[in-house]
């Protein structure tokens, strides 16, 4: 079988260190690896499996005999370094915002429209966690039921906004407890013990970029460039997953039994819905669980055709890291490395 050569940009945050777990874990065919991030970090040791690897900064020539690059190093530093990497050989696939929107760029699910890539012109785009749990279970009801109209509301983790944010978090939290003084350096208010109902800038039509990223890139995941679709996402004091919550109008009428077994069928999605029995999907399941939990599916009775429900997922491995893993053994599969 063949092996491939590997580098994982970013190697030393949140989502890349995540990255290296889930190689490990699903036992990718690896000949070598090379860990990339900052100056700040050259020369760090990062292990993985019985090796101890230096990380190393992004010298011209460092991706000359790379297969797949593993990009999750911002937007800034995938503007500048994707294009190098695909000069220099390597197939991208990137966790940034760089170029998702980008018409001839595939932005990709696998278990949504895995088709796309194969246009790839060796970059590849991630979607934002947010869209890709959402998509995955507005895919199969899309093809059953027809969607004529989306709204989510999310309620974000902290450690989407990567490992400065949860120090952040965490610090507040006991500053708080010992009645000190809380100090916001990377979240505009305090995140510790509130709620904040912003992510990303604000752009002039009063949405986040957080929620502009959610409907751009859903229509264009779905290929429904004029799905109805808003979203609301605010932050929340959790470590990790993110939850949302979803009212759908389906263009078809629906019964529930159905519904609810097309989501318990569909990949990588479990349902787990017994609310009498307290039983819901919460963000701390999604820990160790790498499947979108899906709960508290109910009729909408305000709405012709309308649904409620709530789904959670695990934003740094399905929302990214996983994510970016599967696309790279598609690419395998389907000869297209
Ligand atoms: P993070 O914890 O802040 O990590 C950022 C990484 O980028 C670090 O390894 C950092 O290295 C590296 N880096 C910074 N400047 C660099 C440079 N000039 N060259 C090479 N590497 C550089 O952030 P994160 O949460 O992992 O997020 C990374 C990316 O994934 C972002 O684009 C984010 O939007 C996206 N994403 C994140 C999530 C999430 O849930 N966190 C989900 C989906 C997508 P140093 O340690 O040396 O500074």
């Amino acid at each position: 079988m063949r092996k491939y050569n590997l580098a994982v940009v970013g190697a030393t945050g949140l989502v890349g260190r995540e990255i290296l777990k889930i190689l490990v874990e699903r036992d990718f065919p690896i000949k070598k690896i090379k860990v990339i991030a900052s100056e700040n970090s050259a020369g760090k040791k990062i292990e993985f499996k019985d090796q101890k690897l230096e990380v190393i900064t992004a010298t011209k020539g460092v991706f000359k005999e790379i297969d797949i690059a593993l990009f999750s190093a911002g937007t800034e530093v995938a503007k500048k370094l994707a294009p190098q990497a695909k000069k220099e050989g390597a197939i991208v696939i990137d966790n940034s915002n760089a170029f998702r929107m980008d018409k001839k760029i595939p932005l990709v699910v696998p278990e949504v429209n895995a088709v796309d890539l194969k246009i790839h012109q060796k970059i590849i785009a991630n979607p934002n966690c947010s869209t890709i749990q959402m998509v995955m279970l507005l895919k199969p009801l899309a093809q059953k039921y027809g969607l004529k109209r989306v709204v989510v509301n999310t309620y974000q983790a902290v450690s989407g906004a990567g490992k400065k944010a949860v120090d952040e978090m965490l610090e507040q939290t006991k500053a708080y407890l010992k009645e000190e003084k809380i100090e916001n350096k990377h979240f505009k208010h305090q995140i510790a013990f509130n709620a904040i109902p912003q992510i990303d800038t604000f752009m002039d039509n009063d949405y986040t970029k957080e929620e502009m990223k959610m409907i751009n890139e859903t229509r264009k995941i779905l290929a429904k460039p004029k799905l109805a679709i808003t979203a609301t996402c605010v932050r929340i004091p959790v470590i990790f997953g993110h939850g949302e919550v979803l009212n759908i109008e389906l263009k078809s009428s629906y019964k529930i039994e159905a519904l609810k077994s097309l989501i318990k069928k569909s990949p990588n999605i479990e349902l787990i819905d017994d609310p009498l029995n307290y039983r819901y999907p919460l963000q701390t399941d999604t820990e160790t669980n790498d499947n979108v939990l899906v709960g508290r599916v109910r009729r909408d009775n305000s709405l012709k055709n309308g649904i409620n429900l709530w789904l959670t997922a695990n934003n740094l491995r399905k929302g990214a890291a996983l994510n970016a893993v599967q696309i790279a053994e598609n690419l395998i599969t389907n000869n297209l490395v």
